[in-house]
């Protein structure tokens, strides 16, 4: 079997990423909205009647909030655990007719060919997770919005095949930038986000011998750049920055193959 996964696009105004084992394709979150959802995915060669599903991590909006409007237009299921449907329906996003599938923040279940493992990770959401994908022989890894590492993130993501990782500023430059100081401070705080140095530490704590990819994603416009991020994680890799891939906002990634 072959894994294969693309991003439609990656950062604080919407985040989607696609998964294809066998017959079965996923998104994982939608944040995009559903016309640009189906732009982008034609761009990949997709139409919305080739998913199963939507996986989602947490209620933020560039995640999760056109999950429920996507999956109401084509008939999609949508997974999410009970906190982020709790929190998605106290912010007026109710499921309506859509079908939710609740899920746990532990234990692996199967979308048809495809194994999905949620973990757990500290972020300022009601349950958020994170999500391993597999093909039953080849292991994604994805990490966006997560404040620091833990043990058990770092244990679920060693030994990946591939690695969707989040580098989402430079700590100089959000601390000389212009957004108000609470802001800075959640940001940079225990359930905020990863910086270059927190993403350079966290995949060098990681077994990193199978990875073939190793994608830098949800980077902030304002507080980083694509150079700096590249740059950290060819650190912990001891590969070329040009090695490391770039998850963008307006174009994601093209196509990547495990096989
Ligand atoms: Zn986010
Ligand atoms: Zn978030």
């Amino acid at each position: 079997m072959t894994l294969r996964f693309a991003a439609l696009g990656s950062g604080s105004k919407g985040n989607c990423l696609v998964a294809e084992a066998g017959a079965t394709r996923v998104l994982l979150d939608c944040g995009l909205s559903p016309r640009e959802t189906e732009r982008r995915l034609a761009k990949l060669g997709l139409a919305p009647a080739d998913l199963a599903g939507i996986l989602v991590t947490h209620e933020h909006d560039d995640h999760a909030g056109q999950a429920y409007a996507f999956a109401a237009q084509h008939g999609l299921p949508v997974w999410l655990t009970w906190g982020t449907q709790a929190a998605l329906a106290e912010n007026g996003k109710p499921p309506g007719a859509v079908e939710t599938r609740t899920i746990h923040g532990r234990g692996a279940f199967a979308v048809g060919d495809l194994e999905v493992l949620p973990y757990t990770v500290p972020h300022d959401a009601r349950e958020p997770v994170q999500f391993v994908l597999s093909d039953g022989a080849f292991r994604l890894g994805v990490l966006t919005d997560i404040g620091a590492s833990t043990a058990h993130v770092e244990a679920t993501l060693s030994s990946c095949d591939a690695l969707v990782l989040e580098c989402n500023h430079d700590v100089d430059m959000i601390w000389g930038g212009e957004y108000p100081k609470w802001l800075k401070e959640r940001i940079t705080g225990p359930f905020g986000h990863l910086s270059n140095v927190q993403a350079e530490r966290l995949l060098g704590a990681l077994e990193r011998s199978k990875l073939k990819h190793v994608i830098a994603a949800h980077l902030s416009a304002q507080n980083n750049r694509p150079e700096l991020a590249r740059e950290a994680l060819a650190r912990a890799m001891g590969c070329a920055p040009g090695w490391i891939g770039m998850s963008t906002q307006e174009e994601g990634f093209a196509w990547r193959e495990l096989k």
